[in-house]
């Protein structure tokens, strides 16, 4: 079973044959047909985000269920499933105060053991999913049944970009029918956020990024305005699209000090900033300490879109499959696995969307 292993941070990943430990009780085989190159797979490899090592990569998939383990009931063979990271537990503080996405055991990186062994050793699981790979072994509460009328392929984006960036824009942000939106940061995420302003009934949808090819991205999933960041100052051009007043909402899909600073400058007086970039753990934000009071801005992290998965990705399948939510929009190239290495330096040099690894044989 082919596998994408990091063995060792800034190194180009592996592509290897692994053997996943056995099934659990309470666990499900998965036989991925797709999965979506994310961000934080590379935030992982470049050391950004930790990992135990070596963990293979990928936690944005979609695919076939082949096994069940003898305690499941929730799932069977031949379910067509999209995998979610945060397989919350449904008891904890946080569970029960319906934040199932800081369920600190549904967070998919605590690591209890191995999941698989390779020709050096045990293999640890990224995120608790391990998707770029042929298959995967997980809990079953990480796989939820979705509508079969939606492709594998598409839907597979669910798992993680959409349920994030869609998610901060109605879950997080709540934004409401009229209200101005400017989205810093076009890439798969921020594409999401932005077909959520859509759905949401946003009436000015402003995308802004530093790659002329991500704002024709942008306008394609509804941007209704693109700034490119590299030639024009972002706040003033925002105020000069809202009257002078600046943005209801400021939605940051970046995750560095200066883009956070340029949205929270972007917000109006009293609106809603909401952190959606995973910024590094070793780096730190400024903000001006009279601002943070005198302009009466809300700053939010957003967590996985403030979704719950059983719950939002099911709805968001059926807006996929409706035609409200156009995930094909959001797919820069579909590719092997055998690529893999070579869409990680895509994506670190800030170009594309999302690109999906299609499996050969589902
Ligand atoms: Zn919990
Ligand atoms: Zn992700």
């Amino acid at each position: 079973m082919k596998a994408t292993v990091l063995h060792a941070v800034g190194e180009p990943t592996v592509v290897e044959d692994i053997t996943l430990r056995d099934l659990g009780p309470d666990d499900v085989r998965v036989r991925l047909a797709a999965s979506g190159v994310c961000h934080s797979d590379l935030s992982i490899i470049d050391g950004g985000m930790p990992a135990v090592l070596p963990c293979s990569l990928g936690h944005e998939g979609a695919g076939i269920v082949t096994e069940v383990g003898t305690n499941v009931t929730t799932v069977k063979e031949g379910a067509r499933v999209v995998l979610t990271w945060n397989d919350a537990c449904r008891t904890c503080f946080h569970c029960l105060r319906g934040e199932p996405y800081l369920c600190p055991s549904g967070m998919g990186y605590i690591y209890d053991a191995p999941y698989a062994e390779g020709a050096a050793g045990p293999v640890w699981q990224s995120l608790g999913a391990g998707t770029l790979a042929e298959e995967t072994v997980v809990p079953a509460a990480a796989v939820i049944e979705i509508d079969p009328e939606l492709p594998l392929d598409l839907a597979s984006l669910l798992g993680c970009g959409v349920a994030t960036g869609v998610g901060a824009a109605v879950r997080t942000a709540r934004i409401q029918v009229g209200e101005t939106v400017v989205v810093v940061g076009c890439g798969g995420v921020g594409l999401s956020a932005i077909q959520g302003a859509r759905l949401a009934g946003a009436s000015r949808i402003i995308a802004a990024d530093r790659v002329a090819s991500q704002l024709n991205a942008a306008k394609r999933n509804g941007a209704t305005d693109v700034i490119d960041t590299s030639a024009i100052d972002l706040p003033t051009a925002v105020r000069e699209l809202t009257a002078g007043i600046g943005a209801d909402h400021a939605l940051e899909v970046v995750g560095l000090p200066e883009t956070i600073l340029a949205a929270y400058s972007s917000a109006r007086r009293g609106g809603v900033v909401t952190l959606v970039g995973a910024g590094r753990y070793d780096e730190s934000v400024t903000f001006p300490a009279l601002s943070l009071m005198a302009d009466a801005k809300q700053v939010r992290g957003s967590v996985y879109g403030a979704t719950d998965a059983p719950r939002d990705i099911p709805i968001m399948a059926t807006l996929a499959v409706t035609g409200r939510l156009d995930l094909q929009a959001l797919v820069t190239e579909r590719i092997r696995l055998d690529e893999v290495n070579a869409a990680f330096a895509s994506m670190a040099a800030g170009n594309g969307a999302r690109r999906i690894v299609v499996f050969d044989d589902v």
